[in-house]
């Protein structure tokens, strides 16, 4: 697994000053999540871990070595699950393998193990419009990890998703992270999910944005939403992103 580090990114797009000054490293396996308001620059700094973008000033390394292009170990996730529609469930998720040429025999047997580990499993002859928003993700999470990245990028992946759905799919995170080691980044705009999930929040000013707090989780999981200690942090991240200030 590797670890992820921004030193000092700086981005820039044109006159607009996007990121300014940005230190975070996140270890291996470590659960992290970055939480700020739209437009303070989270997916920006998200791409560039991808090595979709590139900064304007600073560093961004995985495992200590700059990130200079995309990489299969390091895999990106959004909301939008951009499933092909035309493409069966195991068509989509074996994708990737086709790619790579991995024969058939073994490109079925790594798209069933992973079916079976995001919940998915009977669901290989489906087509994307068959299924629930949910599982549309949970097909998109599963066309991810069948490339066995070590890091998932993962951002607002559950955004599109309603209130229920979307605390299921935050425990089976939580499983799929603790079954495989992985190291995580989510970016949230739902402070009590990254409360729920992560290991340390990084909150963001808005833009240009800054790091306004490092926030260490160490609660238990499964985590109790109306615990002291998840209220009292949810309250320290809610402080640090000063809601009360914003115009309406
Ligand atoms: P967030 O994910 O926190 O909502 P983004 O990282 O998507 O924010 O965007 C931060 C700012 O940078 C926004 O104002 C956005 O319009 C701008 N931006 C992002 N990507 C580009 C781009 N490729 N070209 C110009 N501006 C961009
Ligand atoms: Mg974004």
């Amino acid at each position: 697994m590797q670890t992820l580090e921004l030193r000092g990114v700086q981005k820039s797009f044109g006159s607009l000053n996007v990121l300014n000054g940005i230190n975070m490293r996140i270890e291996k396996g470590e659960f992290a999540a970055i939480v700020g308001p739209s437009g303070c620059g989270k997916s920006t700094a998200l791409r560039m871990f991808a090595g979709l973008d590139q900064p304007s000033g600073g560093e961004v390394l995985a495992d200590g070595k700059p990130v200079t292009k995309p990489d299969p170990s390091r895999v990106l996730i959004f909301q939008e699950h951009a499933l092909y529609p035309w493409r069966t469930v195991e068509a989509n998720v074996g994708f990737g393998l086709e790619l790579a040429g991995v024969d058939k025999k073994e490109k079925k047997k790594r798209v069933d193990e992973v079916l079976e580990k995001v919940g998915l499993s009977g669901f290989q002859t489906y087509y994307p419009s068959q299924l629930s928003g949910g599982m549309k993700q949970r097909a998109s999470i599963a066309r991810a990890l069948v490339m066995n990245p070590e890091v998932l990028l993962l951002d607002e992946p559950y955004g599109a998703l309603d209130a229920i759905t979307r605390l299921s799919m935050q425990n089976e995170l939580i499983r799929l992270w603790r079954g495989t080691g992985k190291t995580m980044l989510l970016i949230t705009h739902d402070i009590d999910e990254a409360v729920y999930l992560a290991d340390t929040i990084y909150v963001m000013s808005p833009r240009p944005g800054r790091l306004v707090a490092r926030i260490e989780c160490g609660m238990e999981r499964p985590r109790n939403r109306n615990g002291d200690e998840f209220v009292r942090i949810r309250e320290q991240v809610m402080g640090h992103l000063d809601i009360g200030s914003y115009e309406i």
